[in-house]
């Protein structure tokens, strides 16, 4: 067995199930992009992943990213870290400061508390509303029935650009209506980013339109 042999194997596995799906979609492959969840693997297999030519990562907190990325990031050109967890207001300045893209906003307070560290370190990160399709009660975002009146506040109150629209749906459902359900609202807002789709549904994620899939145990292995 040999890591970066593993790695690089099964990154490239991935990338060909990508565009396999999108052109049985008739999508052009290079627009859905591979989000790499990093989150709680070993340094041996980010080392690996990077040496595979993945420039792509997402993590789920502020802190592990930090110590996973604050030095990496000087040593690797081209590195994108996409924040893809819920995030508090007061860390939303470290994170406007290391992520080049904050998918999970939901909240009119981490909105302002954005749009605050966005003034005062002169430039902001991408931003991605997350809707809660499945309304559950322990998952972050904005319900769908008040993403309309959200994103228009994001866009008018705070003067943030929303790039796209980012679910994860039940694990105990089928995640096409979920899917179908973002793009619909991303459609309506004129949206163009779509971040749905996991190890184990990136596939039908794609069918419906994700220009992002996030993607952990799949390319990494299990987390640790
Ligand atoms: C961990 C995580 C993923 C990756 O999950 P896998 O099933 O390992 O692919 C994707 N999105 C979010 C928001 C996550 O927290």
């Amino acid at each position: 067995m040999n890591i970066a042999s593993d790695i690089a194997a099964a990154r490239a596995g991935i990338l060909d199930r990508i565009a396999a799906a999108a052109r049985a979609a008739g999508r052009d492959p290079q627009a859905v992009a591979l989000v790499a969840v990093s989150k709680q693997q070993p340094d041996e297999r980010i080392e690996a992943m990077l040496a595979a030519g993945q420039r792509l990562f997402g993590e789920n907190r502020v802190q592990e990213a930090q110590a996973r990325w604050s030095e990496r990031r000087a040593a690797v050109p081209g590195l994108k870290l996409r924040l893809i967890g819920p995030l508090q207001s007061n860390k939303a300045a470290d994170a406007a400061r290391l992520f080049d893209a904050i998918d999970s906003l939901g909240r009119p307070k981490l909105a302002a508390a954005i749009a605050d560290a966005a003034q005062k370190q002169g430039r902001c990160p991408e931003l991605l509303i997350q809707v809660n399709t499945g309304e559950e009660p322990q998952k972050a975002g904005v319900a769908p029935a008040e993403a309309d009146a959200f994103i228009r506040a994001v866009r008018k109150e705070y003067g943030l650009p929303v790039a796209g629209l980012m679910c994860i749906p039940p694990a105990d459902e089928e995640p096409a209506m979920h899917f179908a359900l973002l793009a619909k609202i991303a459609a309506r807002n004129g949206l163009v980013e779509l971040s749905m789709g996991m190890s184990h549904d990136f596939e039908t994620a794609i069918r419906f339109g994700a220009t992002q899939v996030r993607v952990g145990s799949a390319l990494f292995g299990a987390r640790g």
